[in-house]
């Protein structure tokens, strides 16, 4: 069966075509500046293989809808070979940011499932309207074919009360739904996933904490393979230090901001979310930018990695409280699995813990998951590749066979 795996932006598109028999990658695309005056769409053909293509088309592309029929045209392109027609796909599965508390598995699209998705744009007004936008043009795309939705917040529906509520008023929850959601759901539970099979555990059977370090950054503690806390909250601005995004900060900071430096709940909301973090800190948001500076002696450089080391390492404490027993934690995404430097800072001082890095296995690079902590260990740690794409794609299939 082949599935195709959409996660729609406000004005990107980004599109895999999965071959589920052998879960290879047919095609994996990406549709940019849409509504803008230069769209741009590239896709690779079976990439990573010695038949590997790419193609590029640069022109305006006005709507998510020119976007997809852009797409879908080059995937049915005879030269590439990847798609017979529109009915060679079996599945859509589609990348959803707030289910709510409405959805705590994938869900086949139905109209009902559409309101409800609707429904929580109020939770994520950014992403919520353009994962709907995508729905939308599969649907006209491609009628007949099962659609799913599969949300980043549903792995973390199993988060118990007293670690999702804020200590607000509680009509707040009651009326307003505000509560801890947790984000990067889909990616944690790929990753412990893939943890129990390296391990030879079923996952039910273990804790873990699973870090997942990229542009956003989240930390999940897994109880008997459930999510039991997570450290992104209401919004994915809440926890640990991300590429630009403050992380945990005291509420207070923004009446001190509103009623001392002339700032109104938008241009906080905005400091916070687009020029606070690592950026914040010093002014460049990539880990290997923050490398360079650090290496040519930039002080300020090192204190975010200093400051976002420090955090990771915090909130692993909290999670070993939270769960009593860990037996692994995993580092994931773009700067957990290319970071050494990030990963052995992080866990640098919790031998006493039972936990304990081997330098030399976490120096060594490699696309494939690898075993990072020493013999002596007790919690194992490991790089594991996330692959959101993939996970949803398992995700569809799972749900339409059932
Ligand atoms: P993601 O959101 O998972 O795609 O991660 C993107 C981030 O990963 C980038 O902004 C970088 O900070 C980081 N990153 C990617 N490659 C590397 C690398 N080789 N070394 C350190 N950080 C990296």
């Amino acid at each position: 069966m082949k599935i195709l795996v959409i996660n729609s932006g406000s004005s990107s598109i980004k599109f895999q075509l999965l071959q589920m028999e052998d879960e290879s990658v047919l095609a994996s695309g990406l549709v940019e500046r849409i509504g803008e005056e230069e769209g741009f769409l590239k896709c690779t053909f079976m990439p990573g293989t010695a038949d590997e293509k790419v193609a590029k088309i640069a022109e305006p592309i006005a709507d998510h809808n020119k976007g997809m029929l852009l797409a879908v045209n080059l995937l049915s392109d005879a030269q590439y070979g990847v798609l017979a027609g529109k009915d060679d796909i079996g599945v859509i599965g589609h990348r959803v940011v707030h289910g709510g508390e409405d959805f705590h598995q994938p869900t086949v699209i139905t109209d009902e499932i559409m309101a409800a998705i609707e429904k929580n744009i109020l939770l994520a007004p950014l992403h919520n309207p353009a994962n709907m936008d995508g729905i939308r043009v599969a649907q006209e795309l491609f009628p007949g074919v099962p659609q799913v939705a599969v949300f980043d917040t549903a792995f973390h529906q199993t988060i118990p009360a007293h670690a999702y509520h804020y200590a607000l008023p509680y009509e707040l929850y009651e009326k307003q739904r505000i509560r801890r959601y947790g984000f990067h759901g889909t990616s944690h539970k790929y990753v412990a996933g893939e943890c129990a099979v390296l391990m030879g555990k079923p996952l039910n059977e273990l804790n873990i904490i699973s870090i997942h370090l990229g542009n956003g950054c989240s930390m999940a503690a897994i109880k008997n393979g459930e999510s039991v806390d997570t450290s992104m909250g209401l919004t994915p601005l809440e926890g640990l230090v991300m590429g630009t995004r403050s992380g945990d900060i005291d509420p207070a900071v923004h009446a001190f901001l509103a009623c001392n430096c002339n700032m109104d709940i938008k241009a906080i909301d905005s400091m916070l979310n687009k020029d606070s973090g690592l950026k914040g800190l010093c002014g460049l948001n990539d880990m290997r930018d923050i490398h360079a500076a650090i290496d040519e002696g930039n002080e300020r450089a090192k204190l975010a990695l200093d400051v976002q080391t420090y955090r990771n390492k915090k909130y692993i404490g909290a999670y070993m409280a939270a769960l009593g027993r860990v037996d692994a934690i995993i580092f994931t995404a773009g700067i957990g699995e290319n970071d050494n430097i990030v990963r052995a800072r992080t866990i640098e001082g919790l031998e006493g813990f039972g936990i304990e890095m081997d330098l030399k296995a976490n120096e060594q690079r490699s696309k494939k998951a690898t075993l990072l902590s020493s013999a002596a260990s007790r919690v194992q740690i490991w790089c594991i590749p996330t692959n959101e794409e993939l996970a949803i794609a398992r995700e569809a299939q799972e749900l339409v066979k059932a």
